[in-house]
């Protein structure tokens, strides 16, 4: 027995030592406390289109409400047929071939969904290339399934496309896969198909899976295209990422799916892996599942939005051209998604830890943004701006920052 006086503190697991996701880290916990105290705080830090208004589209609800008597069911794991045949279709309307019924597993969210594909492929030692700048949850998937992240150059210079050479330097024995993020968070980047032709090429000459994340792929601008990589070839093992948060503006109803496809018949047992870690969770949510079939099959997605007069556009250009009339202040125009990664030049704003300047911005100006580093972006000189609020608001936050920046450079 302990005596209650040596009692050691519990220490969480070693497997948590490496696992990062600042977009929910300690500023959030301090930008909290101050709308406790009673503080409006204007928040860019998280795509969370319900907040502002954008909200679920009416015959998604409908649906799921109308349906509601059927959802305290388990179902297959897997998920429930219709949903995972809408999704089939889907995947047909994107030129992927080849997909059943059976290669489609819904997940509570994408979230659950990189977990498990992550789980139920790395052991420990392995590693994943990963974006950099990447959407942190990768990462931290990847070292929580005990892998090890190889983060891939994303060049600012080229739009944030994936930098091939960097991606292909950084293979090794122990690389079992490349994470593609398509359109990008938090870059805004759309692939052209040369690069995802010759990120293929690497991954078909080096034997490794690709895990295409595509959360994205109705966010699109300026009459911009989406081309899936799992369309362009079927001798390469592709995992595709997809869900409701993003494209139908559902974050909270936590449904996503992700596709098997190309070279599924070396890739039995990897299968048979992800399928019983889709059997210890019994199946995803059913109300979410209920949503799927209605939100592809309808006139449900962002188009209005992002068209030129929409409002996530009209939102997009104004952040765009104010942030970039800021002194010292550079960025890429975003081609999708719903965040801009401006860069703060380094010769004006001498940033040493990004996290301190983004809770100084925090605490002077009462905007909330996350830091480049949150994103793995390994030097301090970028921070993430979600335009989802409105132009009123995304206006007087941008203001805000640009007082504070033009403090920043009078010290
Ligand atoms: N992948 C990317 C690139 C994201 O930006 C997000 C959410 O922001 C997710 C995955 C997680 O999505 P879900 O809500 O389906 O878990």
């Amino acid at each position: 027995p302990i005596n209650p006086g040596q009692q050691k503190e519990l220490a969480k697991s070693n497997k948590l030592a490496n696992v990062c996701y600042d977009i929910r880290g300690p500023v959030l916990q301090r930008a909290r406390q101050m709308e406790d105290e009673g503080q409006r705080i204007i928040k860019l830090n998280i795509g969370n289109p319900g907040v502002f208004g954008l909200d679920v589209p009416e015959e998604m609800m409908q649906d799921v409400m109308r349906n509601m008597s059927k959802a305290g069911v388990y179902t297959d794991s897997k998920g429930l047929f219709e949903p995972r045949k809408s999704i089939m279709h889907y995947t047909q309307s994107k030129h992927i071939a080849g997909v059943t019924v059976d290669d489609i597993i819904i997940g509570n969210g994408v979230s659950e969904l990189i977990v498990m594909a992550m789980q139920g492929l790395l052991n420990n030692g392995d590693q994943v290339l990963v974006p950099m700048p990447d959407y942190p949850l990768w990462t931290a998937a990847v070292t929580l399934a005990g892998g090890t992240a190889r983060h891939y150059l994303c060049d600012e210079a080229t739009g944030w496309l994936p930098d091939l050479k960097d991606m292909e330097a950084k293979i090794t024995a122990n690389t079992r896969g490349i994470v593609v993020i398509n359109p990008n968070n938090p870059t805004g980047a759309l692939y052209p198909r040369e690069t995802l032709e010759g990120i293929i090429e690497i991954a078909r000459h080096h034997g490794l899976v690709i895990f295409a994340d595509e959360i994205y792929d109705k966010v699109l601008f300026d009459g911009n295209e989406h081309t899936s990589i799992a369309s362009l070839a079927d001798d390469v093992l592709f995992v595709t990422f997809n869900g409701l948060s993003k494209n139908y503006r559902a974050c909270g109803y936590r449904a996503g799916w992700m596709i098997l496809s190309g070279e599924k018949k070396h890739a039995k047992d990897y299968i048979e892996g992800l399928n019983m870690l889709a059997s210890m969770r019994l199946c995803a949510n059913v109300p979410g599942q209920l949503a799927i079939q209605t939100a592809l099959g309808g006139y449900q997605s962002i188009d209005d939005l992002v068209a030129p007069e929409g409002r996530l556009c009209k939102q997009r250009d104004v952040a765009y051209d104010l942030l970039t009339a800021i002194p010292g202040v550079t960025c890429t125009k975003p081609a999708a998604a719903m965040y801009l990664f401006p860069r703060l030049d380094p010769e004006i704003y001498p940033i040493e830890d990004d996290q301190q300047f983004i809770l100084d911005l925090l605490l002077e100006e009462k905007v909330l943004l996350v830091q480049g580093t949150g994103f793995n972006w390994h030097t301090p000189d970028h921070f993430r701006v979600v335009f989802l609020p409105n132009v009123d608001d995304l206006t007087e936050a941008i203001h805000r920052i640009a007082r504070f920046l033009e403090n920043y450079r009078k010290k």
